[in-house]
C-alpha cells in the first residue's frame, strides 16, 4: 500500500506542483484547498504525513496545526509546514503550533522529497523503504 500525503494548501500551482512531486514518488495525494477541510480530510482519511501550508483563508496553518494536534489518534503524523512567510520567528511558531518540520518555498523539486522524508518517524521512514 502507497503512503496517504495530505496536502492542504489555498494555492492552485502550489497544489498542483506538491502533488506532482508526491505523486512521482509514489504517495497517493489527498488534496484539501483551505483549514477546515484539511482538518477533516485528516481525520476520516487518517494520511501518513501532512503538508501545511502556512498562509491559507480564514484559519492559518498554525490554527490548523494546533487543531490537528489536540487529537490523540492524530499526534503520530508528521506535519511538515510549507511556506514562503519566510519572516523571523515563522519557523519556530509553526514547531510550538505542532508542526514536526519547516520547509520554505520556494519549494526545490531535487530536495523537497528526502526534506520532507526527514522528518518522518523511523517506523514510517522503514514502511516508505519497504514499498
Ligand atoms: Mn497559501
Amino acid at each position: 500500500m502507497k503512503l496517504k500525503a495530505l496536502i492542504i494548501e489555498d494555492n492552485e500551482q502550489n497544489m498542483y506542483m506538491l502533488s506532482f512531486l508526491l505523486e512521482k514518488n509514489n504517495y497517493d495525494v489527498i488534496q484539501a484547498f483551505n483549514g477546515i477541510d484539511g482538518i477533516k480530510a485528516a481525520k476520516e482519511r487518517m494520511p501518513d504525513v501532512i503538508l501545511l501550508d502556512i498562509q491559507l483563508p480564514e484559519m492559518d496553518g498554525y490554527h490548523v496545526a494546533q487543531e490537528l494536534r489536540k487529537r490523540n489518534d492524530l499526534l503520530h503524523i508528521p506535519i511538515v509546514a510549507v511556506t514562503s512567510h519566510a519572516m523571523v520567528g515563522d519557523k519556530e511558531k509553526a514547531l510550538e503550533s505542532g508542526a514536526t518540520g519547516y520547509i520554505e518555498k520556494p519549494i526545490d523539486p531535487d530536495t523537497f522529497i528526502p526534506r520532507m522524508e526527514s522528518f518522518f518517524t523511523a517506523e514510517l521512514l522503514k514502511r516508505r523503504n519497504d514499498l
